[in-house]
């Protein structure tokens, strides 16, 4: 370690002139910093910004964001996907006003024990808000520690994610630890790249371990990839006059609390007419008409691939409601929060 003295003074150096000037970094307060945080996991910024930008204008403070409803917090949120986050949000904002009087609580623990937040936000509220001396340890601050110093733990396993906390801990400077953190995932964001990190030009690669050993694209390591599940989703698009007919997703499952039409799921891509005879109750082949059918469409989720397909079906009759079943005005149909393959398919509807 001795030898990666002075690493933190070249880093805020570093920060000093390099920092991109985003809305967050303007302030402290916790509620601007919480929600930043939960808009951009997992989230490219410039797409995040204008999420961001929207949320902050519809709700400025954490009040406002409480009294929204679900379904309003969702519809501001539609196609950033990851919709637990969202729900969440909208939980821990009535939370902290109800069970903190609005105030967002200012210690790490209670912090993280707030719904949706995990050791990394927490850190982060903590050491920008509050300059708790907590680090921040993200995808990026994993890379720029596992080249610096040459670990390679796998980031992905116990004894890795404790071996790099333990590392950001170590370095972290316990007097301006937001900055600190903030600079560590700029540095990894800009200098220290997933791909192409920018060596030549880099303050530290006098001392970089990875540099050193000519090991830098083989750092970080991950131990093991995702299994991916395939799921096959028909899309009922029923449609009489003016009305069409969509459902809630209520199930602990992906998308909940979000609308799209029925939907019958199949463990394969299936014939239509196999979809359409387990669904007698929403399709009568007598006096119903099959319209149109999509050809499919894929949509990749961190841990599935949902292959999705429209089924247009002209109702002669209107439908008498099943349960869940809600009938909407077609042109109504922009008010609801939807997945992304049923708002792509919306635009392309002549419906309206
Ligand atoms: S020298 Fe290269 S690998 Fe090492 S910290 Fe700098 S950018 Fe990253």
């Amino acid at each position: 370690m001795e030898h990666f003295v002075g690493l933190e003074a070249k880093l805020r150096r570093w920060y000093e002139q390099n920092k991109r000037h985003l809305p967050w970094r303007e302030t402290s307060d916790p509620y601007i910093i919480w929600l930043s945080e939960i808009i951009l996991q997992q989230t490219r910024i410039d797409q995040g910004l204008a999420y961001f930008k929207r949320f902050v204008e519809n709700y400025p403070t954490v009040e406002k964001l409480a009294e929204a409803t679900e379904d309003e917090v969702l519809k501001l949120w539609q196609g950033l996907g990851y919709y637990s986050r969202a729900r969440n949000l909208h939980y821990t904002a009535k939370t902290i006003s109800t069970v903190y009087n609005g105030n967002f609580p200012s210690d790490y623990k209670e912090i993280l024990s707030l719904k949706g937040v995990g050791e990394y936000t927490a850190a982060a509220v903590a050491s920008i808000s509050f300059n708790l001396p907590h680090a921040v340890v993200d995808g990026n601050v994993y890379r720029v520690l596992s080249r610096l110093f040459g670990i390679d733990t796998p980031i992905d396993s116990t004894e890795g994610r404790k071996q790099f906390n333990e590392l950001a801990n170590e370095i972290l400077n316990q007097k301006n630890p937001g900055d600190h953190n903030q600079a560590m995932m700029e540095f990894g964001a800009l200098q220290c790249t997933p791909k192409k990190p920018k060596c030549g030009d880099c303050i530290f690669n006098d001392w970089c371990l990875a540099l050193k050993e000519n090991i830098v694209d083989q750092l970080p390591v991950k131990k093991g990839k995702i299994k991916i599940k395939h799921r096959y989703f028909n899309y009922l698009l029923l449609s009489n006059g003016t009305s069409a007919y969509i459902q809630k997703r209520t199930a602990n499952d992906i998308w909940q609390n979000l609308y799209e039409f029925p939907m019958i799921e199949t463990s394969e891509k299936t014939e239509i007419d196999q979809v359409l005879n387990g669904s007698s109750s929403l399709y009568n082949p007598q006096t119903d008409l099959v319209e149109e059918v999509s050809g499919w469409g894929k949509q990749v989720l961190s841990h599935q691939h949902i292959h999705y397909r429209f089924i247009q079906i002209q109702l002669k009759n209107k439908k008498s409601l099943l349960p869940g079943l809600i009938e909407v005005n077609k042109k109504d149909i922009f008010n609801f929060a939807v997945p992304k393959p049923v708002e792509k398919k919306l635009t392309q509807l002549n419906w309206f």
